[in-house]
């Protein structure tokens, strides 16, 4: 498995006057998917005008740039990579100049065969900028440039095995585009401006259009392909796909509570899955816990559930930006306290159950537990708002290889003994569907359950 992993958001909006500055502000709210880098290309009289950068969308965009952003129609991107190959040809939307014009491409999603698609191209005599996938998709659109770019998409994406959600433009119309699996979200929404006229907004969470004032239209389909041009909006679908595989770990871990995420309210679903955790495994204890932030509706929906209080037993500091120097080996136990303060007040001699909404490596856990003990909890029980994370994902979510994911290697007993906890509990796999209201033929849960719903390359 080659495939350059990636976590991201994309965001696309035509006919609004701001269109430039619109798109800041829906990567602003959508940061949280990517804070590696950002970019933003606009359409001005049919050229692009791009600036994209290495940072956090507030570090990348200074007023300057959003003045030179100028026209009616825009895409966004942030990324976030693991490989550590940042580099600026990786950064999105990517641009290239085909035989009918400028095309630039936000991604998001994994395709787990591009390193195969994009070995043939290169054997095929194409040049290669960056190491990402999406650079394919532009290579083999300019092998169609005969057909109109509705059909030379349709067919580019034939190649493609894996998850990508799309967001496109050319000199004359902005284009989402879904897998037929749909794995990772794409909405559409709509913003009345002040002439009367519609303004279209695309983006990977609703929370980007709760900031700009836009309303939820619905979702693009899995397999549809949408645009919009000067005669209006269109539809088509591009696959016969029946089944669906949603990504699950968007409503356990990745997507904004305040979004909207295939249809579901992600702060339902997590409230859903701590009610879950709590009525299969019942439990005595006088309160409970969020591991903040990631725990908090799920530790609402446990703590209504069962009756124990809810209480903030750990403050968190908003305030620690990446460039937080790490203590030395000495002194690094004050590593999770900088981030994660557990309050003596709370804690001392109860009976707490802590809630989390995954549990990856392990070695926070650990740490939070010690912490919490420190501060006098007489007995501390490990709730997992999700099951045994097992696999990793190849559709797009940073998940650490298999070796170090710790219910790969050990079972929950020992995880349990290895964490500190008095007891460990997970969500089961069925009990995680009915939260997200899904089914095996709806949402993928490979990272829980094995069930990869592709080829791995
Ligand atoms: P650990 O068990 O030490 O790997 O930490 C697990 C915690 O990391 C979870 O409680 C999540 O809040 C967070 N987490 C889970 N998945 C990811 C991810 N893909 N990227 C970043 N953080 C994550």
């Amino acid at each position: 498995m080659k495939s350059w992993r990636e976590e991201c958001a994309v965001f696309g909006i035509w006919n609004d006057p701001e269109a430039g500055r619109m798109t800041y502000l829906g990567l602003y709210a959508q940061q949280h998917r990517g804070q590696e880098s950002a970019g933003i290309v606009s359409l001005n009289a049919e050229t692009h005008i791009s600036h994209k950068g290495v940072g956090l969308v507030g570090d990348v965009f200074q007023e300057e740039h959003l003045l030179k952003l100028k026209g009616s129609a825009a895409i966004g991107h942030v990324r976030y990579s693991t490989t550590g190959l940042n580099y600026l040809s990786n950064v999105q939307p990517l641009t290239a100049q085909l035989h009918k014009g400028p095309v630039a491409i936000a991604h998001n999603g994994n395709i787990v065969n591009a390193h195969i698609v994009r070995d043939h191209l290169i054997q095929q005599g194409a040049i290669f900028q960056g190491t990402n996938d999406t650079e394919s998709l532009l290579h083999l659109l300019a092998r169609h440039s005969d057909d109109n770019i509705i059909k030379g998409l349709k067919k580019s994406v034939l190649d493609f095995e894996g998850a990508y959600s799309f967001v496109i433009m050319t000199q004359d119309r902005l284009i989402a585009m879904r897998d037929p699996k749909g794995f990772r979200p794409l909405v559409l929404g709509s913003r009345k401006l002040d002439n009367g006229e519609i303004s279209y907004v695309v983006a990977s969470e609703t929370c980007a259009f709760d900031l700009i004032g836009a309303t939820y239209e619905r979702e693009i389909e899995p397999g549809e392909i949408f645009w919009v041009d000067k005669n209006g909006t269109h539809s088509e679908k591009f696959s016969s796909e029946k089944k669906k595989s949603q990504c699950v770990f968007e409503h356990v871990y990745f997507s904004r509570p305040d979004s909207l995420v295939f249809g579901q309210s992600v702060y339902e679903a997590r409230k859903n899955m701590g009610a879950t955790l709590f009525h299969e495994n019942p439990v005595e204890a006088d309160i409970v816990i969020p591991v903040p932030d990631s725990g908090v509706p799920a530790a609402i929906g446990f703590s209504n559930a069962s009756k124990i209080p809810f209480e903030f037993g750990i403050i968190r500091n908003h305030y620690i930006g990446r460039t937080f120097i790490q203590p030395s080996q000495s002194i690094r136990s004050f590593g999770v306290k900088i981030k994660l303060n557990p309050q003596k007040s709370i804690l001392e001699g109860k009976r707490v159950v802590v809630i989390d909404d995954s549990l990856v490596r392990g070695t926070t856990s650990k740490k939070i537990i010690s912490l919490v003990r420190q501060a006098g909890a007489k007995e501390v029980h490990f709730y997992v708002a999700s099951p045994p994370t097992k696999g990793p994902c190849y559709y797009g979510v940073d998940t650490p290889k298999r070796q170090q994911l710790i219910a790969a290697e050990k079972d929950v007993e020992e995880i349990r003994d290895f964490i500190g906890a008095d007891s460990l509990v997970y969500v089961s796999v069925e009990g995680l569907m009915k939260a997200v209201h899904g089914s095996e033929d709806t949402h993928c849960a490979a990272c829980f359950n094995g069930k990869y719903p592709t080829e791995i390359f």
